[in-house]
């Protein structure tokens, strides 16, 4: 791999050693210290009242200036397609039946959980494609690629088989519970693709169910009787439904999308929108009617789908750009444009809650602006803290220049809330 390409550092493990964030903003506008310790925000106190957890014991501790950063807890990727990220490049070789050898693949999907957690996901669901000619071993090579990744980013996959019903079908079946034997714990697909969509539905829940396994599915969500017996089949399925990108939705009319989207939010079924462009083909493209969703109560979340593969040779997967179009495009307040890439994704995906405040698990995200609004609409300096402990850093400096002298201009002092990138 280029020098230029993300790979996880040496000996990258969780952390037991502390952290002390000093002066962050929050996004309720309170200026504070964080102190954290194996794994857990220990406790939030007023800017400078917190020393270092370690400072009182021998463990290694470590404090980061945060003046002029806004601390939130870190998004979490809920749509990922490792096996096909970063293929977009590699011409015609790997097409929709394969997607290169287990150490091809492995390599990318861990370059790509890289690139995402850069961008402050640290925790990623990832659809994978089983069966067909690469039968399990791209699910196997993204589970290797799970196993590098431990202590940086915490990454699940959905295993997606392509039939489930008739002869075919039966091969597929098993190869499902073979997955999930492998270390799957999400089981998905999309019903549509198979002859008998209601039948590979069955299929699926019940080896969930069987299983204790969450569901995610791609739909387009553009046929209301099948999302209706979606919703009728998944009612009470714990850990949960969850289907997606859902784009057809917003090309229904405006009743029907309504009822169906009161029977999703009856059956508690979360719909994952991509308002980045998604995972299918271009005349899928739309984000899911999100505010329409909402009002009906229907939990939503938005993932990024592809990352530079076919699909979106420029996907980014970055969550900040999907919560900026959630709120430039869709019309969400800021809070809940950024809660559709944290909170949201993070319950549908059975992590526990984040919150800054004492007891809950650092996983945060430190992005240089002063509030919610500004982050969304320039966020390029981040902080990444996973399981206590930093893992990536990105800085960015701007400066402006005169054309008619070499030298930089007069700039606002660096350290200012907002003023910098
Ligand atoms: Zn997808």
């Amino acid at each position: 791999m280029p020098d230029s390409q993300p790979r996880p550092p040496e000996g990258a493990t969780a952390d037991t050693t502390a952290l002390l964030l000093r002066g962050a903003r929050l996004a309720d506008g309170r200026t504070v210290d964080v102190s954290i310790s194996d794994g857990l925000i220990e406790a939030v106190g007023t800017a400078g009242s917190l020393t270092a957890p370690g400072a009182r014991a021998s463990a290694s501790a470590s404090h980061i200036e945060l003046d002029g950063y806004l601390l939130l807890p870190a998004p979490a990727e809920p749509h990922a397609h490792s096996d096909t990220a970063l293929t977009a490049d590699a011409g015609p070789g790997p097409g929709p039946a394969t997607t290169g050898s287990a150490p091809a693949i492995q390599r990318r999907a861990t370059e790509a959980a890289l690139l995402q957690l850069g961008h402050g996901a640290t925790a990623l669901r990832s659809h994978i494609r089983i069966g067909d000619v690469q039968g399990l071993g791209a699910m196997e090579a993204v589970l290797q690629a799970r196993r590098s990744l431990r202590g940086l980013a915490d990454l699940t996959t959905v295993a997606v088989p392509r039939l489930l019903t008739g002869v075919a079908g039966a091969d597929g079946l098993a190869m499902l519970r073979d997955a999930v034997k492998m270390g799957a714990t999400v089981v998905g697909g999309c019903p549509d693709l198979d002859p008998d969509p209601t039948g590979y539905t069955q299929a699926v829940l019940e080896v969930a169910a069987e299983h204790g396994c969450a569901v995610d599915l791609h739909t387009e969500g553009d046929d209301p009787a099948r999302l209706a017996r979606l919703a009728a089949m998944s009612g009470g399925l714990r850990p949960g439904v969850a289907i997606g990108p859902c784009g057809g939705l917003s090309r229904l009319p405006h009743d029907t999308a309504v009822r169906a989207a009161g029977r999703l939010a009856a059956a508690g079924v979360t719909v994952i929108c991509q308002p980045q462009g998604g995972c299918g083909g271009v005349e899928s493209r739309g984000t899911a009617p999100v505010r329409l969703l909402r009002s009906a109560g229907v939990h939503v979340a938005a993932g990024s789908g592809a990352l530079r593969d076919l699909a979106n040779p420029v996907g980014r997967g970055d969550p900040l750009e999907a919560a900026y179009l959630l709120a430039s495009q869709s019309g969400l307040r800021p809070d809940d444009a950024y809660s559709a890439v944290s909170s949201a994704p993070r319950e549908a995906m059975g992590l526990p809650e984040v919150r800054v405040e004492a007891g809950f698990p650092a996983e945060l995200l430190a992005v240089r602006g002063d509030q919610l609004s500004a982050v969304l609409s320039l966020a390029y300096s981040r902080i990444v803290i996973h399981r206590g402990r930093v893992v990536a850093r990105t800085n960015a400096v701007r400066e402006y220049c005169d054309s008619t002298t070499p030298s930089a201009l007069e700039l606002p002092r660096q350290g200012r809330a907002g003023t910098g990138p």
